[in-house]
């Protein structure tokens, strides 16, 4: 794991404001990093399948920008489209080292019939985003329900977890200097 003291957000497409300030405000209360608004990157038509209605995100992940500038900085994409991996039927989130990205589609409620709960969704966009993050750090999947680096095998894996690090992980990450104490 390098140095890390900036996320820059990278809003792909369209991506309600309101989600943008969950993440600056949020994330630097658990990594010891300062998020920083980039401007936005269109949804790439060729990255899009229309037999499935998914965006490729490995195709949007590596159309991010990665170690900016001095190698301090992680990109984390957020987008509201649909993604997908190949064998995986949809993701919520994926990453490499140094580049992280989120879709919220189907972190929000109503994409399973419930009512809004803007709570609810602001939990589970930072529990992707510090996820997808971890591993863009260099964690691997933790086998603790609870930890945020558990494998998100379905929403409800999501809302068990929430976006704090186990023990373990913190550790792992403390030893680098980027968590908050
Ligand atoms: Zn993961
Ligand atoms: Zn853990």
């Amino acid at each position: 794991m390098g140095e890390c003291r900036e996320i820059a957000l990278v809003p792909i497409g369209r991506v309600d404001p309101v989600i943008l300030g969950w993440v600056k405000e949020d994330i630097p209360k658990i990594l010891a990093v300062d998020v920083t608004e980039y401007p936005p990157l269109p949804l790439s038509p060729r990255f899009f399948h229309k037999d499935r209605n998914q965006y490729l995100a490995d195709g949007l992940l590596g159309e991010l920008p990665a170690i900016i500038r001095d190698g301090n900085t992680i990109s984390l994409g957020i987008t509201e489209s649909d993604i997908f991996t190949p064998g995986l039927n949809f993701v919520f989130g994926i990453a490499t080292a140094g580049r992280a990205l989120i879709s919220t589609l189907r972190l929000r409620p109503e994409f399973y019939g419930m009512p809004p709960n803007p709570g609810l969704y602001h939990w589970r966009v930072l529990t992707e985003a510090v996820h997808e993050i971890g591993h863009a750090l260099g964690l691997p999947h933790c086998e603790y329900p609870g930890c945020v680096m558990f494998f998100s095998n379905s929403i409800a894996d999501t809302d068990r977890k929430g976006p704090e690090f186990c023990f373990r992980c913190r550790r792992r990450i403390e030893w680098t200097g980027k968590l908050r104490e």
